[in-house]
């Protein structure tokens, strides 16, 4: 049996029109994404780049513009054979998934930034894509008319709620029918992003994780999950007391306690096993099994 949990970012706000869009959005890539014989790898990297293709989440197609203009995006992916591949920063490409994939999957390194990249993208053959839409732009041209001078200090000072930063990062974990694990992430990062942030998403340990035994995924406040490693602490917690749920709500208590930040965590363990758990009051989440 194959198992495929997906998340399509985590909120504080109640039963808005934005949490049904990204929840349909999110059950649509799940639903939409073809199990049958595939590897995990090959799972999660399709249900991730299905979503990055619905506008109204924060990840490829969609995501969110970083304060000077320009979209930057973060993706990641790994598995239950000790494979990692990113991109981090990553410009004019619809599906960074795919990216990140090839990356790992070629493996000399592990993490391409920037322009590095986007060279990298169009070299292996993908085509350079705008991922902006009229609404993440209007979006912006609204946020840059509140820091008109974009000063890294007005931004650090004003802007700490997470209602305003549009969070909506995507993710999936899966279990094969041969019990490999997998996990992909990938986002457009947050609203007020300084040029350059790179947040937990597409950082091994931090956003996403994956050994022989779990594969976890994270949303929330990336810059705030980055500084408690939350994907490595699921699986320490869970080798430490065997109980995922449980693994789950400490990581997730562990980002509110130390860190006040919020956060949401899909996870898979090598038995089949399936928890999530978020501290925000709403986390657009499917799950499907074949
Ligand atoms: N974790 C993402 C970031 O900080 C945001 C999100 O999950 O929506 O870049």
């Amino acid at each position: 049996m194959a198992l495929l949990l997906v998340h399509g970012g985590a909120t504080n706000l109640t039963s808005s029109p934005l949490n049904d869009s990204k929840q349909g959005a999110t059950e649509a890539s799940c639903n939409g994404t073809d199990m049958t014989g595939k590897s995990a790898t090959d799972i999660v990297e399709a249900a991730v780049m299905a979503q990055e293709l619905e506008p109204s989440l924060n990840a490829g197609l969609g995501s969110v513009v970083q304060m000077d203009g320009r979209i930057r995006m973060d993706a990641g992916i790994c598995n239950s054979d000790g494979k990692y591949g990113a991109v981090m920063q990553i410009e004019h490409v619809k599906t960074p998934v795919r990216v990140a994939r090839r990356v790992m999957d070629i493996g000399y390194h592990s993490v391409l930034s920037g322009d590095g990249a986007h060279t990298f993208a169009k070299e292996q053959g993908f085509e350079s894509q705008s991922p902006f839409t009229a609404d993440a732009f209007d979006a912006y041209l609204k946020t840059r008319a509140q820091f008109p001078a974009l000063d890294y200090n007005a931004l650090t000072v004003n802007v700490d709620d997470i209602n305003v930063r549009k969070l909506g990062t995507v993710g999936a974990v899966a279990i094969d029918d041969e019990g490999r694990l997998a996990a992909a992430c990938s986002t457009g990062g947050t609203k007020f992003c300084f040029p350059g942030r790179v947040g937990d998403s597409p950082v091994f340990g931090a956003g996403l994780y994956c050994t022989p035994e779990i594969a976890v995924c994270l949303t929330g406040e990336g810059d705030k999950i980055l500084r408690r490693l939350t994907a490595k602490r699921v699986e320490e917690r869970f080798l430490q007391h065997g109980n995922l749920k449980k693994a789950v709500d400490e990581a997730v208590e562990d980002v509110l306690k130390i860190e006040n930040g919020y956060c949401g965590i899909i996870a898979i363990a090598r038995d089949g096993t399936a928890a999530s758990g978020h501290s925000t009051s709403f986390m657009a989440f499917a799950q499907r099994s074949s």
